[in-house]
């Protein structure tokens, strides 16, 4: 899959919300959003009305940004999301807060999706004690996510162990001092960090 390998900050930029893809500058005054609110390039300044087409497809887009997946994830995980009970739009996200790579995010032990998911492919990681180098792998309620021992002893993590204030979501019961976090409940859309109207997604799909 061809990746996008210009500056992450124009992609915030271009869909005109913090996306939150560069660590933990994202949470300073050196945000790039802060200082130019406006999409990249020559008629960036110049935001043209969109289409309602137009808002279907930049909320899809925010949230692949977002999650760092691609086309084909996206539509493969709202295929899941529109098979399950509920309502599709929120089955959506919480399918995508569910991916290995995000929870590894969530747990902190990455500063960013993209440095989770370079960590899982780089096999740091069990689920309920087995290797697993997946980032799109959906963990379920239960499930025990830890630093693989071998990778406990390496500075990074001892580093990061150190370092971590012992923040997660809700949904996550983190033993830092063990390395391992354990998924006690689903995501709720409510606390779902995200501005997004995924139900413009669910329209863009079933057009
Ligand atoms: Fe987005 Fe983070 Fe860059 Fe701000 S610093 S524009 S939130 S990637």
């Amino acid at each position: 899959m061809a990746r996008y390998t210009g500056s992450v900050c124009k992609l915030c930029r271009r869909e005109g919300t913090k996306l939150f893809l560069k660590g933990d500058r994202c949470y300073t005054d050196n945000c790039a959003l802060n200082k130019r609110n406006y999409a990249p390039g020559q008629h960036g300044q110049s935001r043209k009305k969109l289409t309602e087409y137009g808002m279907q497809l930049r909320e899809k887009q925010k949230v692949k940004r977002f999650y760092g997946i691609s086309e084909s994830q996206m539509a493969k995980n709202f295929l899941i999301a529109d098979k399950a009970q509920g309502i599709t739009g929120e089955n959506l996200l919480k399918v995508l807060e569910l991916r290995l790579d995000n929870v590894v995010y969530r747990m902190g032990f990455a500063s960013s999706r993209a440095e989770a998911r370079q960590l899982v492919n780089h096999e740091h990681f069990t689920v309920n004690g087995k290797k697993l180098d997946i980032p799109s792998y959906t963990v379920a309620v239960g499930d025990v996510i830890e630093v693989k021992d071998k990778s406990k002893k390496s500075e990074k993590f001892k580093n990061l162990i150190a370092n971590h204030n012992g923040n997660t979501v809700e949904w996550i019961n983190l033993d830092k001092d063990n390395f391992k976090g354990t998924v006690v409940s689903e995501p709720r859309r409510e606390n779902m960090d995200l501005e997004i109207e995924e139900h413009l997604i669910v329209e863009l799909y079933s057009r």
